[in-house]
C-alpha cells in the first residue's frame, strides 16, 4: 500500500490505490449510460453477495444516516423496539428511538461482554416488538455479538423486524441477510476501505412489506419508496448520486470478490487473532471476552506504565494514527482499526511502530517481541 500514514481507526481506514483512482477520475453525468452500467453492477453485487432477496440501497449519506433509515422505514410513533446495545453505538439508537417517539427497551451489556442471547429471547417473549436493533460489533468496546444466534430465536417472532447495525463490521465479520436479518447497514468507510459519504442497507422481504404497511412515513431523503425505482433502475432520478463514491464502492467490491467474502472473513480472523495476541504479549490487554472480539478492530487497555496522550502522540509522530478509548474508558484505552484492505506488510509496520514507542517511552525493555508473537501466531492458525 502506497500511503503516507497509516490510518488505523475504525474508519475512515486505509484506501488502497486502486479505490483512490476512483475518486480522482473525470466527473461526468448521472446519466451517463458507462456511470448507470457501474451503478446497476454495485446494487446488484452488493445484493447477491450478501444473499438479499428484497432490496439493496447504495446512497450518499453516512453509517448514522442508514441507522436512521432502518427505523424510519419499519416503525411508526408508539411501536415497541427493544434495543440490544453493547456500547456507544448502540446507545446512539437510544437516541434515535427517542426522538422519533418510539417506545423503546434497551437491554445494555457490561462494555466488553455480550448481552446474552437468553436475556434476549426472554425480553421478547414478554410482549410483542415491531423490532429488534443490534450492533454486530460496536466500536467503543470491540464485542462482536452473536447474531446467528439471536436470528435464530427471532425465528420464534415473525412480526418482529431485526435490524444489524453492521457498520463496524460488514465486509469483515461473517454476515448474510438469509440467516434472518431484515435489515444490515453500513457505511463506506468502514471494512469496504472506500472514503466516508456513501451508506449501504440491505432490507428483506419481510422489511419492505413492513414499510409498504405503514403507507405514508415522515421522511423524503431517506424513504425507501423514493429510493427503490433508482435502485431498480439506476438510469432514473431522485437525488444525484456520489459518482466518484459509487465507483469507488465498485471497485472495493470487484477486490472482495476477487479475494472472496469467506476469505476475507477467513483472512480477518487470523489476521486479528494474532494482532491481538502479540498486543497482549507486550502488556496490552483486550477489553472484550476472548470468546466474544471482534476481528474488525480492537479495543485495547493499556498497562499501568503507559500513559494514553504520550503513546497516542508518539505513535502519531510515526505516521500511524490509532483511535482512543470511548466513555468511560477514555484515557485507558485505544482503539485499533484493523478492518478492510490492509496487508500483512501494513500489520507488521504499524505493530513494530507500537512497539518502537512503547520502547522509545521505556514501556518496554527489548523489542522484537511483538513481530515474533504475530508471525507465530498468524502461521500456526
Ligand atoms: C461508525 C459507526 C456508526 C456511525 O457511522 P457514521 O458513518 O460515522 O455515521 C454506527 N454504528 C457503528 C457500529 C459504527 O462503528
Amino acid at each position: 500500500m502506497s500511503y503516507g500514514k497509516y490510518i488505523m481507526i475504525p474508519g475512515p481506514t486505509p484506501v488502497v490505490r486502486s479505490i483512490q483512482n476512483q475518486m480522482g477520475r473525470e466527473i461526468t453525468a448521472f446519466g451517463d449510460p458507462e456511470f448507470i452500467k457501474d451503478y446497476k453492477e454495485l446494487i446488484e453485487s452488493l445484493k447477491e453477495m450478501w444473499r438479499c432477496e428484497g432490496e439493496t440501497f447504495v446512497i450518499a449519506g453516512t453509517g448514522t444516516m442508514a441507522m436512521e433509515m432502518s427505523v424510519a422505514n419499519t416503525l411508526k410513533k408508539g411501536d415497541n423496539v427493544l434495543i440490544v446495545s453493547h456500547g456507544y453505538f448502540g446507545d446512539r439508537f437510544i437516541e434515535i428511538c427517542d426522538k422519533k417517539e418510539y417506545a423503546a427497551d434497551v437491554l445494555q451489556s457490561e462494555w466488553g461482554k455480550i448481552m446474552p442471547v437468553q436475556e434476549i429471547d426472554k425480553k421478547l417473549s414478554e410482549k410483542e416488538y415491531q423490532a429488534i436493533i443490534v450492533s454486530h460489533v460496536d466500536t467503543s468496546t470491540g464485542v462482536r455479538a452473536p447474531i446467528e444466534e439471536i436470528g435464530k430465536v427471532l425465528k420464534k417472532h415473525p412480526n418482529t423486524i431485526y435490524i444489524v447495525d453492521g457498520v463496524c463490521a460488514t465486509a469483515a465479520e461473517r454476515e448474510y441477510m438469509d440467516t434472518g436479518i431484515d435489515i444490515l447497514f453500513t457505511g463506506s468507510q468502514k471494512a469496504f476501505g472506500v472514503c466516508p459519504g456513501l451508506m449501504i442497507l440491505w432490507a428483506s422481504k419481510k422489511a419492505m412489506e413492513r414499510r409498504a404497511s405503514l403507507k405514508k412515513i415522515n421522511e423524503y431523503y431517506i424513504d425507501f419508496d423514493k429510493w427503490v425505482p433508482i435502485m431498480q433502475d439506476p438510469s432514473k432520478y431522485f437525488a444525484t448520486p456520489a459518482i466518484n463514491l459509487v465507483w469507488s464502492l465498485l471497485e472495493s467490491v470487484r477486490l472482495i470478490q476477487k479475494e472472496g467474502l469467506e476469505n476475507r472473513y477467513a483472512r480477518h480472523e487470523k489476521v486479528a487473532r494474532s494482532i491481538q495476541k502479540a498486543l497482549e504479549a507486550v502488556g496490552f490487554s483486550i477489553l472484550a471476552d476472548p470468546e466474544h472480539r471482534s476481528v474488525a478492530l480492537s479495543n485495547i487497555l493499556y498497562p499501568e506504565n503507559v500513559n494514553d496522550a504520550d503513546f497516542r502522540n508518539n505513535l502519531y509522530n510515526e505516521n500511524i494514527i490509532v483511535a482512543g478509548g470511548l466513555g468511560a474508558y477514555a484515557g485507558k484505552m485505544f482503539r485499533l482499526g484493523h478492518m478492510g484492505h490492509i496487508n500483512l506488510n501494513d500489520v507488521s509496520a504499524v505493530l513494530s511502530g507500537i512497539e518502537r514507542v512503547l520502547f522509545n517511552m521505556g514501556a518496554v525493555k527489548e523489542t522484537g517481541v511483538i513481530l515474533n508473537v504475530f508471525n507465530e501466531t498468524y502461521k500456526n492458525l
